[in-house]
């Protein structure tokens, strides 16, 4: 691992496809009334999980972005939602999940922040309101919806037209409603998942193909874990890991325990796809 500076974040990436790093919100290509709201929001640069997962998730790869809390994971796919949905068709196109009716409105409150000058309709369906106005809410066409996973199983007629679905896990979910989460994402109807160490073990997902860690797992055998849910059986798989000098020594025990070399992300990754 050459090249790493005391006190820099470093990526470093396995396998022989590369990500590309967008630093700028004006070079991820986005449109530009999600430029704008997303400027009126006071965001200047894209987070650096931002800068990695926005792209693949608007390009329709299937995404785990794996990050500890406060590092721009909302944001990321928010933007990406409010970037592949057409406003000008007044269906559901995007459905997040959320464990918490809380969360769930926080993250409604994001995207039409963030899409404020998208026009776009974004309904949190949760527990403790009216469903009646969830049907009608539903009736007259919202882009984006945010819910619960017991809300959104009772109102799945009215949502089947989704094609873009987040899922998004935390460490105090009870086992149904992580099963329910797990369930979405591994039969495909939802395509990007946000989650932390916790559930990591035990996500066998064959189409997934981009695992980005925010930071390196607590224990060596849990790495695999967490890099095995892409690249499965043959498919093509990339790993990014964030590192920081102090982390270079489980980096280190990593490939030794696993006889194996995980090289420095190269500086012109985006040119070698
Ligand atoms: P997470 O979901 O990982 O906890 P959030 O997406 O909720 O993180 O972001 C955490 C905080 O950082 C929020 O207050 C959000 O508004 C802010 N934030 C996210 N992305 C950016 C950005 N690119 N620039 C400035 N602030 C940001
Ligand atoms: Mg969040």
């Amino acid at each position: 691992m050459a090249g790493i500076n005391p006190g820099d974040d470093k990526l470093v990436f396995e396998s022989s496809e590369a990500v590309s790093v967008v630093s700028t919100f004006d070079d991820l290509g986005l449109k530009e009334d999600l430029i704008r709201g997303i400027y009126a929001y006071n965001f200047e640069k894209p987070s650096a999980i931002q800068q990695r997962a926005i792209l693949p998730i608007t390009q329709g790869r299937d995404v785990i972005a794996q990050a500890q809390s406060g590092t721009g994971k909302t944001a990321t796919f928010s933007i990406s939602i409010l970037q592949s949905i057409d406003v000008t068709v007044r269906e559901t196109q995007a459905l997040v999940l959320s464990p918490t009716r809380e969360l769930a409105t926080q993250i409604q409150s994001v995207v039409l922040a963030l899409g404020d000058y998208m026009n776009v309709q974004c309904h949190a369906c949760i527990g403790g309101t009216s469903i009646g106005e969830d049907i009608r809410k539903l009736e007259y066409g919202q882009h984006v919806v945010s819910g619960t996973p017991g809300r959104v199983d009772w109102l799945t007629e009215k949502m089947r037209s989704s094609n873009f679905t987040v899922s998004s896990m935390h460490g105090e979910m009870a086992q149904k409603e992580r099963d329910a989460i797990m369930a979405e994402f591994r039969g495909g109807t939802s395509r990007v998942l946000i989650t932390t160490d916790v559930w990591a073990r035990g996500i066998d997902v064959q189409q997934v193909s981009l695992v980005i860690n925010y930071d390196l797992p607590a224990n060596r055998e849990n790495y695999i874990h967490r890099i095995g849910r892409s690249g499965r059986f043959g498919r093509k798989g990339v790993a990014i890991n964030f590192v920081t000098v102090d982390d270079v020594r489980i980096l280190r025990d990593i490939e030794q325990f696993y006889s194996t070399q995980i090289d420095e992300m190269p500086v012109n990754a985006a040119e070698l796809i």
